[in-house]
Formats: structure tokens, sequence, C-alpha cells
């Protein structure tokens, strides 16, 4: 479906699917950020306290996880968020496609 880490395919390449409708827009970064945030959320308990005696160490570990976790999870959610509108036709709203070879 993708081409690169994001860029979506013009076609795909065993069927010839037009993907140009599969625009997923906002909803791969906001479901990201919903999953990552959920994630790393319990670090912040267990090392993001008041009395820690370390600061930085804390911080970058929790950096890092959101950091590889976003960039794990942001082209599986694109390519998510577009299987979706393509298996609910969501896509067909935006006006005339040929559906023949569905
Ligand atoms: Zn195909």
């Amino acid at each position: 479906m993708l081409e690169g880490y994001l860029k979506p395919r013009a076609a795909c390449p065993h069927c010839g699917e037009d993907m140009g409708p599969l625009r997923a827009d906002d909803g791969p970064a906001w479901a990201t950020i919903l999953l990552v945030g959920h994630l790393v959320s319990p670090a912040f308990i267990i090392f993001a306290r008041p009395d820690a005696a370390d600061t930085l160490g804390p911080f970058l570990l929790i950096a890092g996880l959101v950091l590889v976790l976003t960039l794990l999870i942001l082209p599986r959610m694109k390519g998510l968020f577009m299987g979706a509108i393509w298996a609910s036709r969501a896509g067909d709203a935006s006006g005339a496609q040929d559906n023949s070879h569905r």
C-alpha cells in the first residue's frame, strides 16, 4: 500500500486497484497518538515520581520509547486506515470511481 515510509502508492502493484480515494488524512496520526500515549503511560507512573533521584534517565527512556513506538506504529496505522476505507468503500463518497474490478 505504501511506497517509502508513508507515501501511498497510486495503485496496487498486484491488481491495479486505484488507491487515490483511500485518503486517511489525520486518522493514522490520531490513532497512533492515542495508542502510544496509553502504551507509555505506565512508564510515567513507574519512573516520573516527584521523589525520583534521577530525572534525565526517565525522560530519555520515555522519550525514546515514544519515538520508537510512534515510528513503528504510524505506517501500520496508515495501512489500517486505508484498508478500512477501502473495505467500507468510504472513499466512494468522493465521486466517480470505477469499481468494476472489486
Ligand atoms: Zn491489489
